[in-house]
């Protein structure tokens, strides 16, 4: 099992896998084998390549972990946290540690290797859209699991060891710092106003227009204010909503329309550039003995979204060194180039 390590001084949690220790020569560059479809765990027929399935989109007639699926998840081969035992949160020192748990999924979004996101019929990514809710849901029944993570790295520069479409989940024990941070900013704000951080933002920015790259009935795609990198997108709710997984079925189907439409828009702006999204949810809700009020005014101040990055720039000593981020591309260039898109 992994360890969580917490570090007083930045106030971080890190995922240290204790058992899976890598050796300096376990990091030469390997070969990327995932571009072949013979070998390829994620292609229909190579089931038994990977751990037995989770859940899966599959005729009646095929039984688990055979070929003839749509969608399917499984637990990652090598989960960076592992679904047993408890938190066995201690201290050391001046430090804290947990076990590493929490679960590490992959939702293999289609049996053809090479299908862009962008480029899936509706109806298949509203399944894909779906499964993500199913699955947060799943999880949060969970009291263990703070906050259920998905994310997509496409593309090798994004992360991605394995070039067939897949996303992937994983739920931690902590909520996430850069979620905990958006969490504090949207509580505090509400605490003061009353009103919701990210409305706010959203109805300023669909006033002004210079940001938005998108309207439809039910989502607003824009370029941040503020944004860490070129083309880094927002896609958010119209109508204020805190938990995805509570998403009706007819949220999520406009939820993958718009979702098609603002992947498309940056593959053909950038050339099928890498990039990495990562909805932002509802943290798990459960309430902590002394602290019943702590999630009380969620429902209110915190507003889903998925952050879209694509990965044109790489992030070096000034901004490792600094937290502060060097966008070449301001938000009103990016916005305005994607608007001109239109079809
Ligand atoms: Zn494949
Ligand atoms: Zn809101």
């Amino acid at each position: 099992m992994s360890e969580l390590r917490h570090d007083p001084v930045q106030r971080r949690w890190v995922i240290v896998a204790v058992e899976r220790a890598r050796r300096p020569t376990d990091f030469k560059k390997e070969n990327n084998v995932g571009n072949n479809p013979t070998v390829c765990p994620f292609c229909d027929g190579n089931e038994d390549k990977t751990p037995p399935e989770i859940t899966a989109i599959r005729p009646a007639y095929t039984s688990p972990n055979s070929s003839g699926w749509s969608i399917r998840v499984i637990p990652n081969k090598f989960p960076a946290l592992s679904v047993e035992g408890d938190s066995g949160r201690k201290g050391l020192g001046i430090f804290d540690m947990m076990n590493g748990i929490g679960a590490h999924e992959v939702i293999i979004e289609t049996p053809d290797h090479n299908m862009h996101m962008a480029d899936m019929p509706i109806e298949h990514l509203f399944e894909v859209c779906k499964i993500y809710r199913e699955r947060i849901k799943d999880l949060h029944k969970d009291t263990r699991l703070r906050y259920v993570l998905i994310f997509k790295n496409h593309g090798e520069t994004a992360g991605a060891s394995l070039a067939h479409p897949h996303t992937q989940l994983i739920a931690t024990p902590i909520t996430p710092r850069t979620i905990s941070t958006e969490l504090d900013s949207a509580r505090d704000h509400y605490m003061a106003k009353e009103r919701c951080l990210f409305c706010d933002i959203m109805n300023q920015e669909l006033a002004l227009g210079e940001r938005i790259v998108l309207t439809t009935e039910r989502f607003v795609v824009m370029e941040p204010y503020a944004s860490r990198f070129p083309f880094e997108t927002w896609i958010l709710p119209r109508v204020h909503s805190h938990d995805y997984a509570q998403s009706s079925d007819e949220l999520i189907f406009a939820f993958a329309e718009v979702l098609r439409e603002t992947l498309h828009r940056l593959k053909v702006a950038l050339d099928d550039p890498p990039f990495n999204f990562v909805l932002h949810t509802s943290p798990n809700a459960v309430t902590r003995p002394g602290k019943e009020n702590y999630w009380k005014t969620l429902p209110h101040d915190w507003h889903w979204h998925l952050e879209i990055i694509p990965r044109l720039t790489k992030v070096a000593g000034f901004e490792w060194g600094t937290g502060f981020y060097i966008n070449p591309t301001p938000p009103e260039v990016a916005a305005e180039y994607l608007r001109s898109l239109e079809q």
